[in-house]
């Protein structure tokens, strides 16, 4: 079995209950082929409600956008990867930029996420991307390297076979600018490479590794194309119903 095609949708912070209600009641009308899952991520008072709506419908599935780092305690305003986990939540969102910048989210932090999660049953989709200053040196291989390293390359292989990869450019989120595709299979590529050197081929080639970044119906289908991108991590384009029903079936027509 080779790796799973994946459809992320971020709603980030948007979206009253009946806005998703509706948006959720037209994307499960969409055809999720096997080998491809579709991963809702509302926010967290939304989880329940989304979660009802997609109970039977097949291929979809559902995300946090985050959880904490620790089981549970004194954490007012936060939320555990266990309540996730026992309310039907599969995937959690980790190290999206927005986290790291706006949250001061860091390597070490993410790290002790990233196994919380692991813990609890969670499949981390873990966010890695460079900024425009880093890509404009050429460094931003190094960079997304040193990410991955710093939050994920503790992991054993079986665990690290849990994890999903979502190469986001921060200066590709929400601007309208996304990689070309070429600029997306390079880093997809290096970071597959990366992986068969620290895990092995195996794993290496089971990773699903997702693009984000301006992700939209007109711009999918060539990205998917690309042999090392599995998928996309969506924000803006997934709370239009037929849009991300466009890029579910840009991204299903890849599926080995
Ligand atoms: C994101 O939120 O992860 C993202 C990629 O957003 P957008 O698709 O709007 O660029």
């Amino acid at each position: 079995m080779g790796r799973k095609k994946i459809i992320a949708g971020n709603w980030k912070m948007n979206l009253l209950p009946g806005e998703g209600i509706a948006l959720v009641n037209q994307l499960v009308q969409t055809q999720v082929p096997e080998g491809a899952r579709v991963v809702l991520c509302p926010p967290f008072i939304h989880l329940g409600t989304v979660g009802a709506l997609i109970h039977e419908a097949p291929g979809f599935y559902l995300g946090a956008q985050n959880c904490h780092q620790e089981g549970q305690g004194a954490y007012t305003g936060e939320v555990a990867a266990k309540m996730l986990r026992a309310i039907g939540v599969e995937y959690v969102i980790l190290g999206h930029s927005e986290r790291r910048e706006y949250f001061g989210e860091d390597d070490v932090l993410l790290a002790k996420k990233v196994d919380r999660a692991l813990q609890e049953g969670l499949t981390p989709i873990f966010c890695c991307g460079e900024a425009l200053e880093i890509r404009n040196s050429g460094t931003h291989v190094v960079h997304v390297a040193r990410q991955l390293e710093a939050s994920l390359f503790h992991l054993q292989a079986a665990d690290f076979e849990k994890i999903v990869i979502a190469y986001e450019p921060i200066w590709a989120i929400g601007t309208g600018q996304t990689a070309s595709p070429l600029q997306a299979q390079e880093m997809h590529a290096a970071i597959r490479t990366l992986l068969v050197s620290k895990y092995g081929t195996q794993v290496a080639s089971n990773t699903s590794i997702l693009y984000g970044g301006s992700v939209g119906a007109g711009n999918a289908a060539e990205l998917f194309a690309q042999p090392d991108v599995d998928g996309g991590l969506v924000g803006g384009a997934s709370l239009k119903a037929g849009d991300f029903a466009q890029i579910i079936t840009a991204c299903s027509a890849h599926i080995a």
